[in-house]
């Protein structure tokens, strides 16, 4: 097949280019803005492989998405990009509603008109892969069942209130104009080259470094911790094997309260790197809570494991402990995001926060 894969400059965006250069014979077409998330670099392989092909363009700008899928005559979508900063959102919604739902409105009417001039051929393996998250969910309470494919919508940040909108456009394109779509949401991913303003990156920094770790609240809420690469296979899977029309909530069945996350953090970095000064935990700090915080997000994955025979192979202990050692190995990279960061050329700065 040949993908046409939106934010694949991102976090998962780059694990799913990796996967499928790795894993399969596809030809990526790979658009992105490339804003401060992005990233090149993680592309690894990617930056020279002939099956992958860079464009550097904006979702939300109709002329270049029709340029797109005429010049490249896609098979299917999957469609990452997007804001995903729950902090940034709070900061500054409007960046949200302009990428992720009017971004995914032009590259839907893109696809529409692209699609509507298909062959029949082509029309039956066409697709339009949304990736989405759980926070469209709302928050659960500690004694709820986890969220499934039919947990009714309830988003609460700017943020899920944007990823909540683009589902129902991409929905809606299925069942008025046809478009065979599908979508997939997931719980919080981490992994290799997350940018470090989310909490496993940021918190590893910070304890590396000797600095504060920042936990919000009394660090009960709790998260369901996908690692990336197993993220990315599981797509892989929706977008060859989905059925248009259908959900597949994607989860890895490892909830952690963010102070566990933060404490297993800091467990690892002592076994590996000691600090002299001691345990890591000391640099622990509650701090005033974001507005608004979902206490508990969770997925139950069992109708996505049984309909793509897909299972996350890493528990949270296994995939933190590969996230971890990949940033001690790749300080160069870390180090020259947050040096940006710090000469203010890509960031705000307001995202010093964490859990
Ligand atoms: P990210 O912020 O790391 O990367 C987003 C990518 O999209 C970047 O490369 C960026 O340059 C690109 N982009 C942003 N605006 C764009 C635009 N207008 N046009 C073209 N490209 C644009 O995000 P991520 O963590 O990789 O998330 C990818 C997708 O997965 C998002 O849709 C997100 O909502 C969803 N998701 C993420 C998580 C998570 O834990 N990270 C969990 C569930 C769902």
């Amino acid at each position: 097949m040949k993908l046409l894969l939106t934010g694949g400059c991102g976090f998962i965006g780059s694990a799913v280019v990796r996967h499928l250069l790795r894993h399969t014979d596809h030809i990526i077409v790979n658009v992105d803005k490339m804003t401060y998330a992005a990233s090149e670099e993680a592309l690894e392989d990617a930056r020279t492989d002939r099956r992958h092909v860079l464009i550097r363009a904006d979702i939300a700008d109709a002329a270049a998405m029709r340029q797109v899928f005429t010049t490249h005559q896609p098979d299917a979508v999957m469609h990452l990009a997007a804001e995903s900063h729950v902090d940034r959102s709070i900061d500054g919604p409007a960046d949200f509603v302009q990428t992720n739902v009017v971004g995914t409105f032009i590259l839907l009417e893109a696809a529409r008109a692209y699609y509507e001039a298909l062959d029949a051929g082509r029309k039956a393996v066409f697709r339009f892969h949304h990736v989405s998250t759980d926070e469209v969910f709302g928050a659960l309470e500690a004694d709820d069942p986890p969220f499934c494919e039919t947990t009714p919508y309830d988003p609460r940040s700017p943020y899920s209130a944007s990823k909540a909108a683009s589902d129902h456009l991409v929905r809606a394109w299925q069942h008025t104009y046809k478009l065979p779509t599908i979508v997939s949401n997931t719980c919080n991913n981490y992994g290799p080259w997350q940018f470090p303003e989310k909490l496993i990156p940021l918190v590893t920094l910070n304890a590396l470094e000797g600095k504060e770790l920042p936990v919000y609240g009394d660090g009960s809420n709790m998260r369901d911790w996908l690692f990336v690469e197993d993220h990315a296979a599981a797509l892989v899977r929706v977008v060859e094997q989905g059925k248009p029309g259908e959900t597949y909530a994607i989860g890895g069945r490892q909830p952690r309260t963010n102070l566990q996350v933060v404490k297993a953090i800091c467990a690892h970095l002592d076994s590996r790197v000691p600090d002299p000064a001691g345990k890591r935990e000391r640099l622990i700090r509650f701090v005033t809570d974001r507005p608004g915080h979902d206490f508990r997000y969770e997925i139950d994955p069992t109708r996505t494991e049984g309909a793509l025979a897909w299972k996350a192979p890493h528990d949270f202990e296994a995939g933190l402990a590969k996230t971890i050692d990949w940033y001690l190995a790749n300080t160069a990279w870390w180090r020259s995001v947050r040096a940006a960061r710090y000469a203010g050329q890509r960031l705000g700065a307001k995202t010093e926060r964490a859990a």
